[in-house]
């Protein structure tokens, strides 16, 4: 079991480099193992498009490393108050993916624009702080409440959910949000929006 889950965060890093969210260094993904406390990590400084199973570090919920060679990111405090304070969630992903931080460089939500920008409309961005730091941590967990993403402005984007596929499907589908949203200014300035009264109608199918 726990080797599956090893290798399905290797392959959830790849996916994610692969489409452009992970940059070489930049980025986590953690998963709960099941039946314990416990969750594997991925590691920090180590170029991510090449991730093995064997740099993959298990920690407790407190940050007791317990099984790995290498190191976890100062951001494993992150997914790890994300876990504690939230026992719905299975998995954590946080990438830099480059679209979803220029909207959080200018504090901007994603706007309802499409149907799959909808599910992630509510995201808030959240003012830079130092990562790993107590205040950051606690800051994303605010704002993420009972939400599944926030905007990190000036860094990424962080996004949780059931199990990796569904934490990084979300993380995928906000990054391609982002990225109309962005297009959309570029081309032709304020993108028009699915009208309010619908766009609340599909929430609720969407969310
Ligand atoms: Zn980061």
């Amino acid at each position: 079991m726990s080797q599956d889950i090893k290798y399905q965060i290797v392959s959830v890093v790849n996916e994610l480099y692969d489409a452009g969210l992970i940059t070489p260094k930049g980025g986590n993904v953690s998963t709960r193992i099941p039946d314990s406390e416990d969750i594997w990590i991925t590691p920090t400084q180590l170029f991510k498009g090449a991730l093995t199973e064997e740099s993959l570090i298990r920690v407790n919920l407190q940050g007791r490393k317990l099984e790995g060679r290498d190191r976890p990111s100062v951001e494993m405090q992150m997914h790890l108050l994300v876990y504690r304070t939230r026992e719905d969630v299975g998995a954590v992903v946080h990438t830099h993916a480059p679209m979803a931080t220029v909207l959080g460089v200018f504090g901007d939500p994603i706007p309802p624009l499409t149907i799959e920008a909808i599910a992630l409309s509510d995201a808030p961005v959240v003012p830079f702080l130092l990562s790993g730091t107590k205040e950051q941590c606690q800051s994303v967990v605010d704002a993420l409440g009972d939400g599944s993403a926030v905007l990190l402005q000036n860094h990424g984007l962080l996004t949780v959910g059931d199990d990796l596929r569904d934490a990084a499907t979300r993380a995928q589908q906000l990054e391609f949000a982002a990225r109309t949203v962005v297009v959309c200014r570029l081309l032709r300035g304020e993108p028009t929006l699915i009208p309010e009264k619908l766009a609340e109608f599909l929430k609720k199918i969407v969310a």
